[in-house]
């Protein structure tokens, strides 16, 4: 095992020069912070998504470009030593530039992929600047010669093994004289394209990383002190968990709290390495350390919210005592690529919703080609707007009683799917969009306020 941690910092830590100045202290203050994982400057990878979704007007295209130059020129502007800096970022912003115009003509996964890497590449350049400046030894490092990855664009898949084998190559030895700084959310397939691991793939990339050298420890710094029992933007009383289990946080990020990417804690979790999760803005509130052996394990422990929800439900009166209409559905939905997240079934219907979106963000579509495959077999229903709501804690489908006061908390909201039993760490339900926030609000004055 390397001796050192891996820190990440997501795009609001890293939104403007003072964000970033808080960034470098904080790794100061940590010397076995060897390598640091950055996203893209805040609202940076939204205005790529725009341009990779195809500008066609000239003029708006420039306008977008130019708000992308004016964010980074913000940050470059404060460097005492801005000359080189400046010039790697404008050089980027050239292939920014032909990479809109083509995607105006015809966009793809692949060029979006390619475009929205922009992001980090240039962020990684101004903090590794940043930090050279205040006295540190930061080199940066192009993680595409590491994180390897397949071709499915927009949410590519890490090939764990190479990753490892490239890092203890390439990476390792240089976190030993350096800090080294790196890009979250891109890596590259075989072929040396370029591809991303989906929307806030960031903390994914992190974890990838800090697996693949085999970090200590592993820091995600982002603009919230830890990990709550519900968001305190939708309950205000909502209280801070100062530490976690892997299961309970994998459910928590599976659910939607925004914390943490929902693949973060696996690799995390393959190779033990606790995970801690803080605000860069209050590095002096401390926040929240996830990992395998942990002190207290309550009933409830936190409340998710989720929302772009897609339902699909699917009817065929065949299904009656049928068998194989499941694995039916599943062979279409597998082949695909559908990922589906919950599923109910009754007698001859089922209702699934689909997982998490890819890098050009909204709620999960259905493929067409998906679609007319699973109607030659039933009838094929999608309803949008719904949230999922997830409460997680532990030993719930041993416990008796407690879904009572839940459903009683909620009894005037209409419940849609609910998922009960399947997993002692979770109870979830859909409730429409608009009812979300107080079904939220309800259930944690209820179980947590007591
Ligand atoms: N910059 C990417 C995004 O905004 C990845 C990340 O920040 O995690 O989705
Ligand atoms: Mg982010």
């Amino acid at each position: 095992m390397s001796s050192f941690n891996v820190a990440k910092f997501g795009g609001t830590s890293v939104a403007n020069f003072e964000a970033m100045s808080r960034c470098a202290a904080i790794i100061e203050n940590n010397p076995s912070t060897r390598l640091v994982v950055s996203s893209a400057c805040s609202g940076v990878t939204n205005l790529l998504v725009e341009l990779a979704n195809g500008v066609t007007d000239e003029q708006q295209r420039r306008q977008v470009i130019q708000q992308l130059a004016d964010i980074h020129e913000a940050i470059i502007v404060q460097l005492n030593h801005a000359t080189e800096t400046a010039s790697e970022v404008y050089q980027i912003l050239d292939t920014v530039t032909s990479l809109a115009e083509a995607a105006s003509i015809q966009s793809s996964t692949k060029l979006t992929d390619h475009l929205v890497a922009c992001g980090e590449l240039m962020s990684t350049h101004i903090l590794a600047q940043l930090m050279r400046e205040r006295g540190m030894p930061a080199v940066r490092f192009d993680i595409r010669q590491v994180l390897r990855t397949d071709d499915t664009f927009g949410k590519a898949e890490p090939n764990v093994e190479q990753t490892g084998i490239l890092a203890k190559e390439l990476l390792a030895p240089l976190c030993e004289d350096s800090i080294v700084i790196t890009q979250g959310f891109i890596g590259a397939d075989d072929e040396g394209n370029t591809t991303t691991l989906g929307r806030g793939g960031s903390d994914y990339s992190a974890a990838l990383i800090a697996e693949a050298v085999k970090a200590e420890g592993l820091e995600i710094w982002t603009d919230v002190p830890g990990i709550y029992t519900t968001d305190p933007r939708i309950a205000e009383k909502a209280a801070p968990i100062s530490e976690i289990s892997f299961s309970e946080a994998s459910e928590m990020a599976n659910f939607g709290a925004k914390i943490l990417h929902p693949s973060t804690l696996v690799p995390a979790l393959r190779h033990d390495i606790p995970v801690f999760v803080g605000s860069s803005k209050e590095p002096e509130k401390g926040g929240t350390w996830i990992r395998h052996q942990v002190q207290s394990s309550p009933l409830f422990r936190a409340l998710a919210l989720r929302c772009n929800q897609t339902m699909v439900t699917l009817r065929s009166a065949k299904m009656f005592h049928a068998y194989g209409f499941l694995a039916k559905v599943f062979e279409i939905l597998a082949k695909h690529k559908v990922s589906v997240d919950l599923i109910t079934t009754s007698e001859i219907s089922v209702s699934l919703t689909l997982d998490q979106t890819d890098t050009s963000g909204g709620a999960p579509q259905l493929p067409a080609a998906a679609r007319a495959e699973l109607e030659e077999l039933c009838t094929v229903e999608i309803e949008q707007n719904l949230c999922l709501v997830a409460l997680i804690g532990n030993n719930m489908s041993d416990s008796k009683g407690y879904a009572k006061q839940v459903f009683s908390t909620l009894e005037d909201l209409n419940l849609r799917m609910i998922c009960f039993g399947a997993s002692p760490h979770n109870l979830c339900f859909l409730v429409h969009e608009s009812v979300s926030r107080q079904a939220i609000q309800k259930l944690h004055k209820e179980l947590f306020e007591g």
